[in-house]
């Protein structure tokens, strides 16, 4: 059986930054990946996708974007091939087409299994991505036959739906960009929006991103957060990576997409949705006030603020039987899969339990996830700081066993 120090799961960019921090330590190791590096971006995004935050954003440990468009937003295809450089410049050690399917305990290491055989290794990090199989709510069971159901993660363009009106439930990144593409492609959008964090693209003639950067505010730490498990769940940003283009419900609204409240429900082929849309849109466009005081407040001088959310009169039931809907979108998020992991670090909910990263059980870390140390941690900006800090920890545990050894050893 092949033993290494580390065996990282997943070669994502925090797998492989992982793998950067563990190569500057000198700890062996080797990251195991089911498909190719970057696989989340070759099978699981649509065609126009661009990532939301810009190109000069796009930094990893020993790694940073100096292209000519520093301003810009990468397409999947680019940050594919970002990656890949990244990792062969790195000289990560991925084995690729090396599908995970147990990881457990035993003495006092880990031993993980492949579908290319067993490693052993005393220490593992989870790389395998927060956003692994789309989060899809029970209720899309009780949708009529004869509508097409489909995710974001399966869904590449207008042309591969079939012709008539589309009904998207979800109105954060993925729900808001799929609506508006669907909508100029001609077809007829209802949005189901439930909460949601409404953002301009651009504020005081700078991308909102360089504010909440310079600010501080996507470095707040996880220690610090005054209500961490909410702000692990804060949905994505209502953001596009077009220059200048902000897409919230006010502009979707005018271009003639129908806004609904939140999905609740569907009963005898009669999608119902909350009547709670003044609602959500009024917490939105405050929590939007609250984020440009705190920019202005930074930057000492007070800047615009956006009309608040138009709500139009919304429907509150939508016949699903009736023909006027050919294809659901259910755009409502993404959750990890980690149903092979074999080590009692899973709360009820599948969710793994951690501090920071560091689970309860010596050795096992976790890296990707909501705010894992700081608010940027599910971006790719967030994981030079994520992984320098569990590299650290994973060498003081190393430290700790080799200690045990030597002593038990004399
Ligand atoms: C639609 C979308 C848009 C996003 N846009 C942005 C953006 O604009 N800017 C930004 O900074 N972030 C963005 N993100 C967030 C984040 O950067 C991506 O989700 C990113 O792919 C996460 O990186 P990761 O390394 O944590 O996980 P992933 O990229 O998902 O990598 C995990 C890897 O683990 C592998 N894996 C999983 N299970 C196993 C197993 N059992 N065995 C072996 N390998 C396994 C997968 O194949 C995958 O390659 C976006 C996310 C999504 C979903």
């Amino acid at each position: 059986m092949p033993h290494t120090t580390t065996v990282i799961v997943g070669a994502g960019h925090c797998g492989l930054a992982m793998s950067h921090c563990l190569a500057a330590r000198s700890i062996d190791h080797v990251v195991l990946e089911r498909g190719e590096v970057a696989n989340s971006w070759r099978t699981q995004r649509w065609d126009s996708l661009r990532l939301l935050t810009p190109n000069w954003m796009t930094r990893l440990p020993g790694y940073a974007y100096r292209g000519a468009d520093p301003d810009g937003y990468l397409d999947a295809r680019q940050v594919t091939a970002m990656l890949e450089g990244y990792a062969d410049v790195s000289a990560a050690p991925v084995l690729t087409g090396t599908t995970v399917t147990s990881v457990r305990a035993a003495g006092g290491g880990y031993v993980v299994q492949t579908d290319q055989g067993t490693w052993r290794a005393p220490t593992v990090v989870l790389a395998c991505g927060a956003a692994t199989v789309p989060a899809v709510p029970a209720l899309a069971g009780l949708v009529p036959a004869g509508i097409t159901c489909l995710t974001p993660a399966a869904y590449r363009n207008p042309a591969g739906l079939p012709r008539g009106g589309v009904l998207v439930v979800g109105a954060s990144a993925s729900g808001i960009q799929l609506a508006d593409e669907l909508h100029r492609s001609g077809r007829p959008v209802t949005l189901a929006v439930g909460e949601h964090v409404r953002m301009p693209r651009t504020y005081r003639g700078r991308d909102i991103l360089w504010w909440l950067d310079a600010a501080g505010v996507l470095d707040e730490r996880y220690d610090e957060a005054g209500d961490l498990v909410r702000a692990r769940n804060v949905p994505s940003m209502q953001l596009v990576g077009s220059p200048g283009r902000t897409i919230d419900l006010n502009v979707l609204s005018s271009a003639g997409v129908r806004l609904a409240g939140r999905l609740a429900g569907i009963a005898d082929g009669v999608a119902q949705f909350s009547g709670s849309l003044p609602n959500v849109c009024a917490l939105a466009d405050l929590k939007l006030g609250r984020l440009l005081d705190t920019i202005d407040a930074w930057a000492g001088a007070a800047g615009e603020r956006f009309a608040p959310t138009f709500v139009p009169a919304a429907p509150l039931g939508l016949d699903l039987r009736s023909g006027e809907i050919s294809t659901i979108v259910w755009a409502t998020g993404y959750r990890p899969d980690l149903s092979w992991l074999e080590v009692p670090v899973l709360d009820r909910k599948g969710r793994v339990v951690h501090d920071g990263g560091v689970t309860a059980c010596p050795g096992l870390y976790l890296i990707g996830m909501p705010f894992l140390r700081r608010r940027k941690s599910s971006l790719i900006d967030g994981a030079a700081g994520d992984a320098a800090e569990l590299a650290s920890h994973l060498a003081g545990q190393l430290d700790a066993l080799a200690g045990r050894c030597e002593r038990s050893a004399s």
